[in-house]
């Protein structure tokens, strides 16, 4: 009895699994198509598999930087959220009801919004300048984005000088943002 229950609540999970599966991936018409992509020289392989069942996302134009194999792992989850506009300033704090002063710590004028920190304040604005500098890069600071899309193209680069930038760039916005 208890076998026969086992085996009807394993054949469940088994069903339910299958329409889970059926819903998620739409597969529902094309199955034999989908098991073709799985396989390679006629041999199933998980690796397909699995890259299958993967939702297919857009792809972001700022995965380069925030995947870079030299930005420090301690960098690494400020700078995912920055390019989104997501890391905590002053006027997010204020929406979960932290209440902080308004002013910028830095430069003691601005309101301490995410586009005044990069890089509208005078004070990371020439920070920024003089990193920019250290790095022998002789560019004038743009907007935040247009700061994004430069170190975006500078990660695809496979030199020194590119890496340093990158992992530079990935500190500094930690420390601003810290
Ligand atoms: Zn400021």
């Amino acid at each position: 009895m208890d076998t026969h229950k086992n085996a009807a609540w394993v054949v469940r999970k088994i069903i339910d699994s299958r329409k889970k599966v059926i819903q998620l991936q739409n597969i529902q018409g094309d199955l034999h198509q989908k098991l073709g992509q799985m396989q390679s020289q006629g041999k199933f392989q998980i690796k397909k598999a699995y890259c299958l069942l993967l939702p297919q996302l857009p792809r972001v134009s700022w995965k380069t930087i925030v995947l870079h194999r030299q930005i420090h792992p301690r960098f690494e989850f400020n700078l995912w959220l920055a390019p989104q506009k997501r890391l905590f300033a002053i006027d997010r704090l204020q929406k979960i009801g932290i209440q902080v002063p308004m002013e910028c710590v830095f430069c003691d004028r601005g309101v301490e919004i995410f586009d005044h920190l990069f890089f509208d304040c005078s004070v990371t604005r020439g920070l920024c300048g003089r990193l920019l500098q250290w790095l022998g890069l002789h560019i004038t600071l743009g907007t935040w984005q247009e700061e994004i899309h430069w170190i975006c193209n500078m990660a695809q680069r496979r030199n020194g000088a590119a890496s340093i930038s990158c992992s530079v760039f990935g500190m500094m916005v930690y420390c601003l943002w810290q």
